[in-house]
């Protein structure tokens, strides 16, 4: 970790921490997608909401840590482990034609992955993209926001 005045740099390793989220009418993409890669996502680690990570585990045999369904609190979870540096890689295919009960969960999750310099892809072309960079085989440095100085700004100001 490097911090300097106006961010802190956070590498990506060579193994990087991927969090699968499908919306519903998108999970058999997500699963297909998965197979299709299968020999480039062996080599790292995965982790998604409830039911998308069960589907993957059970129709791919990969190991997916799996958190809880995203209506019940999934996406924020993730979003709560982008925070924490335990996840660092995002393929998260939404559903742009339905309206989600846990709207507000997906935009905070989107929010967060930009908050963080996370690689966040949203459709199988952006995650082909991702998948096929020279990053995917080497260490990358995100870049964040120093907020420790803007906290410590604050303070003098309204000191
Ligand atoms: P699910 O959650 O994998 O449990 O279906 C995904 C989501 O709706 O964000």
């Amino acid at each position: 970790m490097i911090i300097q005045d106006e961010y802190i740099t956070f590498t990506i390793g060579r193994q990087k921490k991927i969090a699968l989220i499908a919306h519903d009418s998108k999970k058999q993409e997500l699963v297909e997608w998965v197979q299709d890669n299968i020999d480039i996502l062996k080599s790292h680690f995965l982790c998604g909401t409830g039911t998308t990570a069960r589907l993957i585990a059970e129709q791919t045999t990969l190991p997916v840590k799996a958190y809880n369904s995203g209506p019940l609190g999934g996406d924020q979870q993730i979003g709560s482990r982008i925070v924490e540096g335990a996840v660092d890689f995002v393929v998260f295919f939404w559903d742009p034609l339905e309206a989600q009960p846990h709207d507000p969960d997906v935009k905070a999750l989107l929010r967060i992955a930009v908050v963080y310099d996370i690689p966040i892809a949203n459709n199988r072309a952006t995650a082909d993209f991702l998948l096929t960079s020279t990053y995917m085989s080497s260490e990358y440095e995100r870049r964040v926001v120093n907020y420790n100085k803007t906290i410590q700004d604050r303070i003098e100001q309204l000191k």
